[in-house]
């Protein structure tokens, strides 16, 4: 994640107002987590409508590909949608296992 790599150099409100600045512009994206926390995840140029995954052991927030399809009754738009799954993430699963 983009904050942990930038602490020690820049202030918190500063990569707050940097990332929101991003944010604004489409190069990331910002993810409201399933445990309560905000996170920003680096836009790779995927569609809007899609699934975010945390993981439960790094705290890794990223975009997954995969196009979330939900139906709504019938003259109702959607504007946005805010999915996250949790779990574990390839990564940390590879580790698991060889530990
Ligand atoms: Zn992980
Ligand atoms: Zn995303």
């Amino acid at each position: 994640m983009i904050e942990s790599e930038m602490k020690g150099s820049v202030n918190r409100a500063t990569i707050y107002r940097a990332l929101n600045r991003f944010h604004e512009d489409g190069l990331v994206h910002k993810v409201q987590a399933d445990d309560g926390k905000q996170y920003f995840t680096i836009n790779t140029d995927c569609e809007d409508d899609h699934f975010h995954f945390r993981c439960t052991n790094c705290g890794k927030v990223e975009c997954l590909e995969q196009e979330i399809k939900i139906e709504l009754p019938e003259g109702y738009t959607c504007a946005n949608i805010n999915a996250i799954v949790s779990g574990l993430c390839a990564g940390c699963i590879d580790k698991l296992r060889k530990e």
